[in-house]
């Protein structure tokens, strides 16, 4: 079953709940998401949940930072900022980073009233680091079916992969 194109399905219990979820292009759903999820969940043995179950969704900014994240009123930081790697939809590690830096800039800003501080809080460096990932992302985007995914997550698993998929994945 491919119901999740371009991104991921997952099911994980955590000891105290199950989490059942399902994230893909929109545009490549085959049906609506209620019903994919229910699909994909149906190809699980998975218990009858025996307490209150909780829906939520929405959109994942993955389209890169916005181009303007900073102004004398106030600094955009994590997901607010498109700060979201556009390859695995991650976006605690950018967040925290994003974060220290927002902070910093925002003291030096209210101590000095100089607004060519803010200038340090700048998007073009920041976005430079997702090149790679949004490049990945569009060639991600190309694969049509679980075959070749299959195929470069037995890749990700060889030394090289691990070493590449550490490089991209978590720096
Ligand atoms: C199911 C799921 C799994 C994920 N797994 C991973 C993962 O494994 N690794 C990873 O790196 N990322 C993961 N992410 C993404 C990650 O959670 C986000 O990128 C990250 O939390 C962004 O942090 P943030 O502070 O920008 O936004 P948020 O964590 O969304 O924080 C925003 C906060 O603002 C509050 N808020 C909103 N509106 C208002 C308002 N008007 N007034 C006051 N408060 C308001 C919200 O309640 C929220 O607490 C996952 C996301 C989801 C949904």
């Amino acid at each position: 079953m491919w119901s999740a194109p371009g991104y991921i399905a997952w099911v994980i219990d955590d000891g105290e709940h199950a989490h059942v979820g399902l994230a893909g292009r929109a545009d490549r759903f085959t049906a609506p998401l209620p019903q994919l999820l229910q699909r994909f969940r149906d190809s699980f043995p998975t218990p009858e949940p025996a307490g209150p179950v909780q829906r939520r969704g929405g959109p994942i900014p993955v389209g890169g930072l916005l181009r303007r994240i900073v102004s004398p009123q106030g600094l955009l930081v994590g997901d607010a900022a498109g700060a979201v790697s556009p390859l695995t939809a991650g976006g605690l590690d950018p967040c925290m980073r994003m974060s220290e830096l927002a902070a910093s800039v925002t003291f030096d800003y209210l101590r000095s009233g100089n607004r060519y501080v803010l200038e340090h809080y700048d998007a073009a460096a920041m976005r430079r680091r997702y090149l790679v990932r949004s490049t990945m992302r569009r060639g991600l985007s190309l694969v049509r079916g679980p075959g070749l995914a299959e195929l470069a997550f037995t890749g990700l698993r060889t030394p090289i992969g691990k070493a590449a998929a550490k490089r991209i994945l978590f720096t």
